[in-house]
């Protein structure tokens, strides 16, 4: 018995009778989506801080506003997005009509993470609505209450015939990746990605995979140490350092590191207090799973701020580590916690050096009063996003592209790109059924005089 096939069928027929391709259909789902949000704020502040103790501060900024932002966009521009596109042309086509159609794929599955288990499923949706796809999303089963809330409260507030949410760990995912979709949008580590990618290969659909990995952050000799540490500080604790862009290690000399790490615990003192574990305002690790991953990394290199954790609490302590060598676990996976390790350059080209010879990051940071040293990093290197003298705020942006290169993912979305991202850009050229004496130049016999043309 197949527990997805009676689903999928509903949603294919909804697509295929047309009904979710006009504007106000669709405009219907987005204020669907946004009455949402205003409805049940109270339910998902709850919900997230039962999953990641989550405070109102960071699920109001990157769960609710920035999903909320997205539906407003979505609403004010979406017939502007849908409107076809007018390209220019060449001799041959001077009479045409010539432009590009923003088609709906058809049925899209968004199989979506834990850490920001709100926006990251609702963010790809509002674009896959805003496009007139059917869709089924699959959300995280591990951050659990807030997976309920999506599954027995959303619905309710989108057309059911065109939207679903499927509920699953790996093995329910595997069979649901089984089934044809026309498109997936895929968040998750890139171990997952290729099952994900290799599923899809099956049915020729096409990905996008946000992604994750090791995100570097460079800080220059000619810094000012207090503001870099509160920077770095903050962005790496936020969501208790579960973000798939927090800056994941820090590459500088020795001489910045030893100003560095009494401001990053001067930092950490006035956000966390001098006990962050009684602090509201950090947050909890997910599982048991991670928390013991997270626990085995506190022994690389040496510790010189934190190094506590309390399994009871799924609680580890914002922790710097130095003397990290290269070849330790906190050097070789996405930490996705906490923990800061410190790993010494001797110069700015040995830190380039450093991040090109690893995978293609999501994120690169620098930190830098020279502006020619940052331009110099963004110049010689590559990741999915860049931001100059802070974390994160990049992706705050809706009018840039949010999304990886290499091992860190393909495609991106936010804003436009998630409409694009979610539509078939269609290459549309209207030629007039008559004219045949001028287009006959085409037609064999070739001659000389037709080759002049
Ligand atoms: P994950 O890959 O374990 O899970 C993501 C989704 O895939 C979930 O819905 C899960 O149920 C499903 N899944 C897990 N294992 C599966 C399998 N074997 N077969 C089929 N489906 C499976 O990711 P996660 O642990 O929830 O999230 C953390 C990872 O996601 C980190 O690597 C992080 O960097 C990355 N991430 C990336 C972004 C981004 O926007 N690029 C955002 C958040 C998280």
């Amino acid at each position: 018995m197949d527990p997805f096939a009676d689903t999928l069928q509903r949603l294919r027929e909804a697509f295929s009778s047309g009904r979710t391709r006009p504007a106000e259909f669709r405009a219907a789902q987005l204020n669907g989506l946004s009455r949402f949000l205003r409805e049940n704020k109270q339910l998902l502040l709850e919900a997230l801080a039962q999953d990641l103790h989550k405070s109102a501060f960071e699920a109001e900024v990157s769960e609710i506003s920035i999903s909320q932002n997205e539906i407003n966009l979505a609403l004010r521009n979406l017939r502007a997005w849908m409107k076809d596109e007018k390209v220019s042309k060449n001799l041959a086509t001077q009479l045409d009509s010539a432009f590009i159609r923003k088609e709906p794929f058809g049925l899209v599955l968004i199989l979506s993470p834990w850490n920001y288990p709100l926006n990251l499923s609702l963010g790809p949706l509002v674009g896959a609505l805003a496009a007139g796809n059917c869709v089924v999303l699959k959300p995280s089963e591990i951050s659990k209450n807030t997976e309920k809330v999506l599954a027995e409260v959303l619905p309710r507030y989108l057309d059911q015939s065109c939207f679903a949410v499927v509920l699953g760990g790996p093995q329910e995912t595997g069979r649901l990746l089984e089934h044809k979709f026309d498109y997936i949008f895929f968040t998750g580590n890139p171990q997952v990605g290729k099952i994900v990618m290799t599923a899809a290969a099956k049915h020729l659909t096409p990905v996008t995979l946000e992604l994750g990995g090791k995100n570097p952050c460079y800080v220059d000799d000619n810094c000012d140490p207090e503001t870099v540490a509160n920077r770095v500080a903050f962005f790496r604790c936020f969501n208790a350092g579960q973000t798939c862009v927090a800056p994941d290690y820090v590459l500088c000399s020795p001489e910045v590191q030893a100003q560095l790490v009494p401001a990053l615990q001067s930092a950490i003192t006035r956000f966390y207090g001098d006990d962050p574990q009684s602090s509201p305002n950090l947050g909890r690790i997910i599982n048991e799973k991670h928390f013991q991953r997270l626990r085995g990394l506190l022994s690389c290199g040496r510790v010189v701020i934190g190094g506590q954790s309390d399994e009871s609490d799924l609680y580890i302590a914002p922790t710097v580590l130095v003397d990290v060598q290269e070849t330790e676990p906190v050097m070789q996976e996405e930490i996705f916690g906490p923990i800061l390790p410190i790993v010494n350059v001797r110069s700015l080209g040995q830190a380039i050096d450093f991040i090109n010879r690893r995978e293609k990051p999501l994120a690169l940071y620098v930190f830098s009063k020279s502006s020619q040293v940052v331009k110099r990093v963004l110049a010689q290197t590559s990741s999915g996003g860049f931001c100059g003298n802070d974390g994160f705020m990049h992706l705050t942006l809706a009018s840039l592209p949010f999304g990886g290169v290499g091992s860190s993912g393909m495609g991106s979305y936010h804003g436009r790109f998630s409409f694009d991202t979610f539509s078939h850009h269609r290459a549309c050229l209207l030629r007039p059924p008559g004219l045949e004496k001028i287009y006959a130049i085409r037609y064999p016999p070739h001659t000389p005089r037709n080759l002049r043309v």
